[in-house]
């Protein structure tokens, strides 16, 4: 009964081919939470996919309707071995990406596992079955070896994540009882490189709107009113290039983040942000004196998402009446969410640009989320990491990309600790998404090493309450 012991148990699991057959099993149902065509395949999943196997590990399992109306259903399991131990809780969603099918290379399927060399293909393989597949796993394994857990936990999966978690906080909101917990110890996006573990402690935060300038009623004829009325995609251009320079570095004051410390600083150094088969950084490209690892994971970016003015298929000899950008803004701990769009408005108005109308996406935003690096939660979950694999994991202090990381962070107020269990090429997202099978081994062996350590009693207490 050792912790060695555990990580053999589920290092045979997969060596056996047990893990790609229940992969497998995950993948074949078509959860793409994006086509109101497969909402049954949701409850069906929570219910025949994971609940059983839950319920095989001694999980109480309770599928909760969504709070919002058309919104896929909420698992939410719990094994509770006593009162005196620590709870964690985890999380992950079994909904997918749409499947995008004829885009698939021959052989492939999406919702088919296909091994080929160190390849596993299929939607969902990286985002998120096959994290939350190893997650259980490892589980598993350590309540074969030990026999329990030695921890309480509480299992949260979603069906909605891939249209931006409707119902996650309002359903977080309701349960907090039965949510609560030490600590969220999770897993979902990927590993900075392959060979190397990777733990995140929270999120960038997005906000997306549109800038429109709306000037009259229809174009008008170029030639007879070309310097006559006021061209709405100049105007435009204009008022975009008061929001940064022209190297993309933000000129909002209130949009300039005060979070990079030195601390997150010296959490980031060194950190491999490029390479495998992403395009090369630009070097001359954001704030200036920042390196690319502050530039993704500490600093907020702006970005034009798409723009239009006219019919750029089919231009005519007209000056257009409007001009519409769809923005996004990135950002790090320390930006007010709420405050992005007054903040712009007042900046807009300052520079004479009254006229440009700011719309907010109906969508909201996503809260921005960290965790310093020396929290004595990163720090076991780091020491546990060191253990199995004999190397320190890359630490970042948040994702660049969005996470529903808030309700766990904010509405639930638990230290969050991810650690993703794909890679950077994984194609999530994207036709031909894969894991690799060398990444889901090792995490399988981490993630039992760390749920072992967890049960040993020597993880971080809470703070005594009265
Ligand atoms: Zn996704």
């Amino acid at each position: 009964m050792t912790r060695n012991a555990a990580i053999d148990h589920v290092t045979g699991y997969f060596d056996t081919g047990r893990f790609e057959e229940e992969l497998a099993a995950l993948v074949a149902y078509e959860t793409e939470s994006q086509n109101p065509a497969q909402a049954p395949e949701l409850a069906r999943y929570l219910d025949a996919g994971i609940a059983t196997r839950l319920r095989a590990m001694g999980f109480d399992c309770r599928i909760h309707a969504n709070p919002v109306a058309g919104a896929g259903p909420i698992l939410l399991a719990e094994r509770r071995e006593d009162d005196d131990l620590p709870t964690i809780l985890t999380y992950g969603h079994g909904d997918v990406i749409r499947a995008q099918t004829d885009q698939w290379r021959d052989g492939l399927h999406p919702f088919r596992l296909v091994a080929e060399g160190v390849r596993l293909y299929g939607r969902g393989t990286a985002d998120n079955k096959g994290q939350h597949l190893i997650n259980m796993a490892a589980l598993d394994a350590v309540l074969e070896t030990r026999g329990k857990l030695g921890f309480n936990c509480r299992v949260l999966i979603e069906t909605g994540e891939e249209t931006g978690s409707p119902g996650l906080a309002a359903f977080a909101e309701a349960q907090k009882g039965e949510l609560a917990a030490d600590v969220l110890i999770a897993s979902d996006g990927p590993r900075l490189e392959p060979g190397t573990p990777t733990m995140f402690m929270g999120a960038r935060g997005a906000l997306s709107f549109d800038l429109v300038v709306d000037l009259r009623e229809g174009a008008h004829h170029s030639g007879n009113w070309g310097g006559l009325l006021a061209d709405p995609a100049m105007i435009l251009a204009h008022a975009l290039a008061t929001i940064t320079d022209a190297r993309g570095q933000i000129r909002v004051p209130e949009w300039r983040p005060d979070s990079l410390t030195e601390e997150v600083r010296a959490a980031l150094r060194d950190l491999p942000v490029a390479g495998g088969d992403g395009p090369p950084v630009d070097e001359d490209w954001g704030e200036e004196g920042l390196t690319p690892a502050e530039r993704a994971f500490g600093w907020n970016s702006f970005a034009v998402l798409a723009m239009t003015s006219g019919v750029p298929e089919a231009p005519v000899n007209a000056i257009a009446a409007r001009a519409r950008a769809t923005c996004q803004l990135r950002f790090v701990v320390g930006t007010d969410a709420d405050g992005i769009l007054p903040a712009l408005r007042r900046h807009l108005d300052a520079h004479g640009f009254g006229m440009v109308e700011i719309v907010a996406k109906e969508d909201g935003a996503f809260q921005a989320t960290r965790l310093a690096p020396d929290h004595p939660w990163v720090e076991f979950v780091a020491r546990s990491l060191t253990e199995t694999s004999g190397a320190a994991p890359h630490i970042l202090p948040n994702l660049a990309g969005s996470l529903p990381n808030e309700v766990f962070a904010d509405s639930l107020g638990l230290p969050t600790v991810w650690v993703p269990h794909s890679y950077r090429g994984c194609s999530q997202h994207a036709p031909n998404e894969h894991v690799l099978k060398p990444v889901c081994r090792d995490a399988l062996r981490l993630m039992a090493g760390l749920f072992w350590d967890i049960g040993d009693g020597k993880c971080p207490k809470p703070p005594l309450t009265a």
